[in-house]
């Protein structure tokens, strides 16, 4: 397809209540949406890589700028016949997975279109519906925790997720396996830890956890390694994969037994793809995290979460969820207890509310 127009937008999207994580607490979600036009249609890509560079060293404001002066300019008027060709003339560009995948999403929404195939059947997927967790951010209290928590074993979710950080850590855990013998859950230390502390995860690992998400640094391999030939519990990598290389390496010096694999953090749906591949190959698993994206990269999350060796139920959550309404329509809706659906229409099937774009915008730019 040749691409005729890009256009950007930087969108702030109000939580209903903060998601509290070992980076802090977020009241606002900032994301970048990309439409992507060709032969009278238009693809629709997001990446969310949140307000301030707390999450990676990306913000929404530089990814915002990066694609509108220099990425979306490298493909603007090109011919573009495959993901592979898009990251190879954005390749000349170092790191910025979030920048290039808000691109990389919207070239596969509109290939799809162009295709009129739902992106999900496209990639591959055998099933229009996916597995999802629960996950819980910090709280006020333990007791407010293991309250929540049976909640969502009520209501059928098949594991937890739970976000932990100095202060908020073994006791919490301690008392959520006490209440819940059985229950396959983890924790997300969002690198929040350093080798020194090791002990904290030797004393997880009599708490017979799922895994141990991202303990160490943002963008360490090697002391994750280590850690991993001291616990037990399997090691999964978040924040540390960001490129296909990357994964790979990790793998082969033993940093992880899983990847949290976010089409954001490693540069788009092309990249994860790769990752998906090679992880298997390497008997690796994966599966789909998330960034609190509005629906329209929620839905790109549910398209990859529907391909084979996705072995962990995913971070995908029902709109209202965080949000009054929605960015992107349709909402994401919970389907049954613990699941949530792929659509059945070309693309992602998912497109902004436009009185919703225009609420949430904070600047645009178009390209053509
Ligand atoms: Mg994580």
């Amino acid at each position: 397809m040749k691409i005729e127009s890009i256009e950007v937008y930087r969108v702030a999207m109000p939580v209903i209540y903060p998601f509290r994580t070992a980076y802090g607490d977020g009241h606002v979600i900032e994301s970048v949406l990309v439409k992507m036009c060709s032969q009278g249609l238009e693809g629709w890509g997001e990446a969310t890589p949140w307000d301030s560079p707390l999450y990676s060293p990306e913000w929404a404001g530089g990814v915002f700028s990066l694609v509108r002066d220099w990425l979306a300019p490298q493909l603007l008027g090109q011919e573009i016949s495959s993901g592979d060709v898009l990251q190879d003339r954005l390749a000349f560009f170092k790191g910025n997975p979030f920048a290039k995948a808000s691109l990389d999403l919207a070239w596969w929404d509109l290939e799809a279109k162009i295709k009129e195939m739902p992106l999900w059947r496209m990639l591959g997927g055998q099933e229009d519906t996916v597995e999802v967790g629960a996950d819980f951010g910090v709280m006020e209290t333990i007791p407010q925790l293991v309250e929540t928590i049976q909640e969502a074993v009520d209501a059928g979710f098949p594991r937890v997720k739970l976000k932990f950080r100095p202060g908020w850590d073994l006791e919490m855990v301690r008392s959520v396996r006490q209440a819940f013998p059985d229950l396959v859950f983890h924790v997300d230390c969002n690198s929040g830890y350093h080798l020194e502390e090791a002990e904290i995860f030797l004393a997880l690992d009599e708490l017979n956890l799922a895994m141990i998400e991202q303990p160490l640094r943002h963008d360490d391999l090697l002391d994750h390694a280590q850690l991993q030939t001291r616990i037990k519990t399997p090691i999964c990598l978040d924040e540390s994969i960001t490129s296909l290389e990357r994964a790979c390496q990790a793998i082969d010096i033993g940093a992880c037994h899983w990847i949290n694999l976010k089409p954001g953090r490693v540069g788009g749906i092309t990249v994860a793809c790769q990752i998906l591949q090679e992880a298997e190959r390497r008997e690796i698993s994966c599966w789909v995290g998330g960034m609190l994206e509005s629906a329209i990269g929620s839905y790109h999350c549910i398209a990859l979460a529907t391909l084979p060796n996705m072995k962990y139920p995913a971070d995908i959550f029902p709109s209202k969820r965080f949000y009054k309404k929605d960015l992107g329509f349709p909402e994401i809706e919970l389907s049954g207890t613990a699941q949530v659906k792929a659509l059945p229409f070309p693309g992602i099937g998912c497109v902004p509310d436009k009185r919703q774009l225009e609420n949430l915008v904070v600047e645009s730019h178009f390209l053509s």
